[in-house]
């Protein structure tokens, strides 16, 4: 079977999939789930013979509570991607211009070119990583019907949009889906709601929820309407539904990875500055770096990283974990 020109023309998302003893190479949470008795005790309690709510109230709820919102400002999701291709099929289509900075999530350019939408990339400075917000403000002002889809901190290079940027990507009338995936590691707060404005948040990172698949957007009552209508219906089963909804009433399970994080991410970056490795300036859970130490070395010492075009990317593990990073690089 042939399928579409656009479709065959490219190519899947992939992970190379290797077994290392010191896994950082996926942005996870090194801490697992610590209520996971009293998270299946409520699983056990739900009937597996019905549908879940097709709404998925009680989690979209406890998220408006969370977040001060109201329900019908928020959808819930098989984790930020389905979510995010829901938003895309929404406001994205035949010749669309989407501009994304680059490099960035991977998923974003598939998405836009799966839709017949035209990606627009605007390369991140490669010395300082820094997203190009006036190269896409710039850009976004000649295009007409634009989207613009952004990350903060950018995955993979760290880099956060200044406070105005939101305000200054909105001011150029575009569309704009704001993913704030590792938001909680830099510590910012939930934008106003905004007809033109989607942000997409999940508990795969800072909550350490990977496994669950939960993601929610926010956006206003009509937009999300209309995300609605594209999204699948009942893709959020009881489990993770339960599961994200028990996590929200354990704030501190969040705060408290956060913190670890941060100050691990901290003291490894200290670290390697003082062995004179070029870092980019990151707020994120994880580290962009060049440096002479090969990906190849670090997985022959049992170290999984990221290997991008020109860089490396090492998640933020734990205490031990980072330590071990730490001695391969010198
Ligand atoms: N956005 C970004 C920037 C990500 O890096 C990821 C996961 N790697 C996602 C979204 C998807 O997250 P989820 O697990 O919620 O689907």
């Amino acid at each position: 079977m042939t399928a579409r020109a656009t479709v065959a023309a490219m190519t899947a998302y992939t992970l190379e999939l290797r077994e290392a003893e010191v896994k950082l190479n996926q942005n996870e949470s090194p801490y697992d789930f610590p209520f996971k008795a009293e998270a299946l005790a409520k699983i056990a309690e739900r009937p597996w013979n019905l549908y879940p709510d097709f709404e998925s109230t009680t989690l979209r709820t406890a998220l408006a509570k969370a977040y001060g919102y109201e329900a019908d400002n928020i959808l819930v999701g098989n984790g930020s991607n389905e979510l995010l291709a829901a938003a895309v099929g929404a406001f994205v289509g035949p010749g669309t211009p989407v501009v994304f900075p680059k490099p960035t999530f991977a998923l974003y350019e598939k998405l836009v070119t799966i839709a017949g939408g035209l990606p627009v990339p605007i390369d991140i400075d490669p010395a300082t990583g820094e997203l190009p917000l006036d190269a896409m403000v710039n850009t976004l002002t000649t295009l007409r019907g634009a989207v613009c889809i952004v990350c903060s901190p950018n995955n993979p290079t760290g880099g956060v949009l200044p406070p105005e940027g939101l305000e200054a990507l909105l001011a150029t009338g575009a569309t704009v889906l704001f993913d704030r995936a590792y938001g909680d590691f830099a510590l910012d707060t939930l934008s106003p709601l905004h007809d033109q404005l989607v942000t997409f948040s999940t508990f795969s990172k800072a909550w350490g929820l990977a496994a669950l698949r939960v993601g929610w957007l926010a956006s206003t009552a009509a937009t999300c309407r209309e995300i609605r209508k594209v999204k699948l219906p009942y893709s959020l089963n009881i489990v993770s539904e339960t599961v994200a909804a028990l996590a929200l009433e354990k704030r501190d399970v969040r705060d408290v990875n956060v913190a670890r994080t941060i100050a691990e991410r901290e003291r490894m970056l200290a670290a390697m500055r003082a062995r004179g490795i070029t870092v980019f300036p990151t707020r994120a859970n994880f580290i962009a770096f060049r440096s002479p130490v090969t990906f190849d070395d670090f997985l022959a010492r049992g170290i999984l990283v990221r290997k991008y075009a020109d860089f490396l990317r090492v998640s933020v593990g734990t205490r031990e974990e980072n330590d071990r990073f730490l001695e391969a690089l010198s």
